[in-house]
């Protein structure tokens, strides 16, 4: 194992290293190996902070870091969420357009004094085969060598996302017998696009050994808590209660039924009915709770800026005594907002309870 499969765990040679070793993964999880723990700093670390750098100095020598890369691919594959994968593969990309950078232009400044961790630019672009694609221009009086490029259609396309906006559409570049003109810094976004592709690639796996998976709930039930917390509000406006989450159906029901909720009971319905966007006259008609409370309570979850309160996490649910997570439900989705998406992601046909006709419009208690 060198020094550069730790800075970049992703690279062929790095995961061929690993092979080459013969380590055994789940060895290292029952032994509790230092890799493991910091693989599971490198997985939360990529979903609260979008860094998978080290935070502590605990001095994780070359192999801890090279190993607890393919820890964490294991981590975020039993995670079992596309917000986890893609979370995890952008930080990945994040931190080695930090390295990388750093690595090519430091290579550019002193290329003699090469550091064995370091990758150079040739090396960088053969490891995502863009070494044939990559030629330097021809720098103009004044002008540095190495500022603009010419790369090859092919290759820009593949990693230029459309979302990037007008600068990097074909239109607006200057275009060359199948060359697109680009600047040093922009190839390096595209570098960057290339880790998150090869990160992402085939997460999550399936096929991690049962007895692994036992070995790794505590770090799966801690990440997924993490996970949910940091969840966005879902972009969800479709109210559909007979797919609400038992959690969330069961209290809706006894609202229904004139029961008293307490506090938290209150709290967990009404910040999940805000969470679906209906204002407080709609949640009062699904919901029977009185009117002033409700208006009060949702002017408390949404601010000014009409930023919603998230609402309370399956975790936090656990907390307050509403859900016991029965059947592990809890491994379906870690947030009721993220096991409602999955229900309506599943049904065949879902027709909006605002839109119903009122002798089919009740609610999640049926
Ligand atoms: S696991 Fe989560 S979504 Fe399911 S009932 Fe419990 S709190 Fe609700």
């Amino acid at each position: 194992m060198e020094p550069q499969h730790a800075r970049y765990p992703f690279f062929a040679a790095a995961r061929e290293a690993v092979r080459e070793s013969g380590v055994d993964l789940a060895a290292l999880v029952a032994d509790g190996d230092p890799a493991v723990d910091r693989g599971r700093e490198r997985v939360e670390r990529a979903l609260t902070e979008g860094t998978v750098e080290a935070d502590d100095d605990r001095g994780w020598d070359a192999r801890d870091e090279l190993l607890s890369y393919p820890i964490a691919r294991i981590l975020v594959s039993l995670l079992d969420s596309r917000a986890a994968v893609e979370k995890y593969a952008e930080a990945e990309a994040a931190t080695a357009y930090r390295r990388f950078t750093e690595d090519v232009e430091r290579d550019r400044d002193d290329g003699a004094r090469r550091d064995p961790a370091r990758v150079d630019r040739d090396a960088l672009l053969r490891e995502f085969d863009l070494n044939g694609a990559v030629r330097v221009e021809e720098p103009k009086p004044g002008q540095v060598e190495g500022t603009w490029l010419w790369l090859g259609v092919g290759a820009y396309l593949s990693y230029v996302d459309p979302d990037w906006g007008d600068d990097w559409r074909l239109v607006n570049r200057e275009l060359v017998a199948g060359e697109v003109r680009t600047e040093r810094e922009e190839l390096y976004r595209l570098l960057r696009e290339a880790v998150e592709d090869r990160v992402g690639d085939g997460l999550p796996f399936e096929g991690v050994g049962e007895e692994l998976a036992d070995e790794l709930e505590a770090e799966i039930s801690d990440l997924r808590d993490l996970l949910a917390d940091r969840s966005v509000t879902a972009d969800l406006d479709v109210v559909a209660p007979e797919h609400f989450p038992p959690c969330v159906a069961k209290l809706l029901g006894r609202a229904q039924a004139g029961d008293d909720l307490d506090p938290h009971e209150r709290f967990s319905l009404l910040a999940f009915l805000a969470g679906l966007n209906l204002d407080a006259e709609e949640a009062v008609a699904l919901s029977g709770l009185d009117p002033e409370l409700v208006a009060d309570r949702f002017a408390y979850l949404r601010d000014d800026s009409g930023a919603q309160y998230p609402p309370p996490s399956c975790r936090t649910l656990g907390e307050y005594g509403i859900c016991e997570n029965e059947h592990n439900h809890r491994s379906v989705a870690p947030h009721p907002l993220e096991y409602y998406s999955r229900s309506l992601g599943e049904a065949d046909e879902v027709v909006d309870w605002r839109d119903r006709d009122e002798s089919d419009a009740g609610g999640a208690a049926a």
